[in-house]
């Protein structure tokens, strides 16, 4: 399973929307949609100057994405947003402006597979925004993508460092 965070306009509302109305019936429709032919390129792969198609990188196919709407003043209305990009795409937390915000709602409310991951954790996933690899292969069996974000204190947590 993995697991996004993305940057969305504070009030794009669709989590609350859906877990309202009971259930997890619509996706948000952009999220995941079928690989089409470039539509730069028309499936060359080549600009018409001659270089590398930078949309699909020279494959001459694309997966289109719609992303969530982002607001006009980026760093004044977008907020984190952790999502799951398994099957369907959708958001599994509310939108938070700050990272810290969301780290903690993850920690109390998340039930999901990476339930237990820790705030420092999630918070250093947050900021990163990379997201977790989906699985990694741990040599005897598999783990969730975010606990390889357990084993790093660097997080951005000034917690003193101070040994008595
Ligand atoms: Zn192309």
């Amino acid at each position: 399973m993995g697991r996004n965070v993305k940057r969305v306009h504070v009030d794009f509302d669709w989590f609350e929307k859906t877990s309202k109305d009971g259930g997890w019936a619509e996706n948000w429709k952009g999220y995941i949609m079928d690989e089409i032919e470039c539509p730069l390129c028309d499936g060359t792969g080549i600009t018409t100057s001659g270089t590398q198609c930078p949309v699909c990188y020279g494959e001459g196919k694309t997966n289109p994405r719609i992303e969530p709407p982002k607001g006009y003043d980026f760093e004044k209305t977008d907020g984190y947003q952790v999502w799951q990009d398994v099957s369907e795409g959708s958001p599994i937390s509310p939108v938070f402006l700050k990272p810290e915000d969301l780290a903690k709602w993850m920690v109390d409310n998340d039930t999901s597979i990476t339930q237990g991951t820790s705030y420092k954790a999630w918070l250093k996933m947050i900021k990163e925004e990379g997201g977790a690899p989906s699985m990694v292969s741990m040599g005897d069996g598999m783990k969730s993508g975010t606990s390889l974000y357990e084993d790093d204190a660097n997080v951005g947590l000034d917690e003193g460092g101070q040994n008595g």
